[in-house]
């Protein structure tokens, strides 16, 4: 897959480079490219205990992210999952750092821990205070001596930055990093492996599994599992975690690895919440990604125990903007609908031959799922045959509550189930049919006469002529050679639909948006199912 990306080479210092242009003016960086990649608070004036953390990029927004007011002081930055060289964090602790002293923040990767480790000892030599804490917070790996350090380390600069900002001394904010580290407990999940720039994908995970307990540099993780769910996922996660983190209430934080997209990060939020250590989960941070492995297809999951004191530092106001506040969790608040939607039931009625005629034209739908959002992905989102085959399997659910006995009534109420049960183009137009067909049925028109008003209102509301390859495309020719037969008037549908292939130009519906050269030799997926079910009518 392409990257946005220039050359490998330059690419951590055009991405920070990008972050600085758009900060505020509130960062700065040291003038060391492309060695020393530092960037620090423009505003810092020593005056206080200074944050220092960092590591290899492809982490972001960690760590350049989270400097700023009430948080880091100064990130330093190597190349993607290649820690920085000792010059360079030197570099950083000795630009930020005054009387107060200085805390390192290092993640347990031996590269950071040595370098950092080795520039720590540098500072000290020239006078400077300096501690330093490693997080180990990921307890994928139960047995290892040193467990790896990965998004709990967010927790470490969220509540240290808070009482640094506050003006407490070295040893506070020290004491208070340790204390965090000591509790904090991770775990990660991912669907597939990360893309590092300038080097092939590597394709581990297969489709249909996930990776239990990866690092967040593209490691395998501990265990490869069934992908089943959101929810078996986030079980799993659980699981293990639950067992690692002192009882009693607890902030979580749900880190993106990078890749998940944020409507699946809202799933997984839910599903946390839903977990058996979700009544304990006083406070989340995120969704959202924090601590990132590149484009990783995954999430991970800290959970820090708090009492009063950690909450109220984790929940301080920050300047970083990529700290997604500590909010408190809350049952979902749930409003009654307007009036007016709840629509008058028709009163159900026997017709065991029009039971029988409508779940037959619901299983073609049902039966035409595939072929039709197959047609819909060539020219729309892929997504009319899922749209028809679920109203059809609501409609065949509901067959038994239909007025099957009246067919103006019954017209009406088709058209009402189907303006509640599908959404997309196709839905409404069908539902504005059948609620004009009951109309016209009302008013004495024939059937056929009444399809075809039901059709004229269609094209009035949704402006499609024949020719502007759409389901009128279809339905018009099957109506007009329905008088002489179901086999007359589908194959007048199915030359109508198999036309729309040829048609380059769509006038309606996303196709419209779609070139030319795309379109031709597709049927449009809407006249395809009308034809569809004319066809499999008359057999
Ligand atoms: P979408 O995903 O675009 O909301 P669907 O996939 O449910 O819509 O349905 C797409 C089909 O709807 C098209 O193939 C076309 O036949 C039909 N359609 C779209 N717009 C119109 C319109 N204005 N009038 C008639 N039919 C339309
Ligand atoms: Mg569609």
């Amino acid at each position: 897959m392409a990257q946005f990306i220039n050359a490998k080479e330059n690419l951590v210092t055009e991405a920070i480079e990008g972050t600085l242009r758009t900060s505020g003016g509130k960062l700065a960086r040291l003038d060391g490219y492309p060695h020393i990649k530092v960037v620090v608070r423009a505003d810092w004036d020593k005056s206080k205990v200074a944050l220092v953390s960092g590591g290899g990029a492809g982490h972001e927004p960690a760590h350049v992210g989270f400097v700023g007011e009430g948080m880091l002081t100064a990130a330093v930055c190597g190349d993607v999952f290649a820690s920085p060289s000792v010059d360079a964090v030197l570099a950083g602790i000795l630009a930020v750092t005054g009387p107060a002293g200085c805390l390192l923040i290092v993640k347990n990767y031996t590269g950071d821990r040595l370098n950092f480790g080795l520039a720590a000892e540098r500072a000290r030599a020239f006078g400077l205070r300096v501690e330093m804490v490693i997080v180990a917070d990921d307890i994928a790996l139960p047995d290892v001596p040193q467990a790896r350090g990965v998004a709990g380390t967010l927790f470490v600069h969220k509540i240290a930055g808070a009482l640094a900002q506050a003006g407490e001394n070295l040893d506070v904010v020290t004491k208070s990093a340790l204390e965090v580290i000591e509790n904090v407990a991770s775990i990660g999940m991912s669907l597939d492996t990360c893309t590092v720039p300038g080097s092939p994908k590597e394709d581990r995970i297969e489709v249909g599994k996930a990776e239990l307990g990866l690092g967040i540099h593209g490691e395998s993780g501990i265990e490869v599992i069934d992908f089943v769910s959101a929810r078996d996922a986030m079980g799993v996660v659980i699981d293990r975690l639950a067992s690692q983190v002192k009882s009693g209430p607890k902030v979580a934080l749900l880190n993106n690895l990078g890749g998940a997209t944020p409507l699946e990060m809202a799933v997984l939020a839910e599903e946390l919440m839903l977990s058996n250590i979700g009544s304990d989960i006083c406070c989340m941070v995120g969704p959202a990604p924090l601590m990132t492995s590149l484009d990783m297809r995954g999430f991970s999951v800290s959970l820090l125990p708090v009492d009063a004191d950690a909450l109220a530092l984790l929940r301080s106001p920050v300047g970083p903007h990529a700290w997604p506040l500590c909010l408190d969790t809350n049952p979902v608040e749930v409003k009654a609908i307007p009036d007016g939607l709840a629509p008058i039931k028709p009163i159900p009625s026997q017709n065991p031959q029009v039971a029988e005629f409508i779940t037959k034209c619901c299983d073609i739908f049902i039966e035409a799922e595939v072929v039709l959002n197959g047609l819909d992905a060539k020219s729309g989102d892929g997504d009319t045959g899922s749209t028809l085959a679920g109203a059809s399997r609501a409609l065949k659910g509901a067959v038994d509550l239909l007025p099957l006995a009246d067919h103006t009534q019954l017209y009406r109420a088709i058209g009402l189930e189907l303006s509640q049960t599908m959404g997309g183009s196709s839905g409404v137009l069908l539902a504005i049919f059948f609620s004009a067909v009951g109309d016209a049925s009302s008013s004495g028109q024939t059937m056929v006469e009444a399809f075809k008003s039901g059709m004229k209102r269609v094209q009035e509301v949704g402006g499609a002529n024949i020719g502007d390859r759409t389901m009128i495309d279809a339905l018009a020719p099957a109506l007009e050679a329905l008088p002489n037969g179901l086999a007359a008037a589908a194959s007048a549908a199915r030359a109508g639909a198999d036309h729309t292939a040829k048609i380059t130009k769509a006038k309606a519906g996303r196709a419209s948006y779609i070139s030319e050269d795309r379109l031709i030799g597709h049927n449009d997926p809407g006249a395809e199912a009308v034809a569809l079910l004319f066809e499999n009518l008359a057999d």
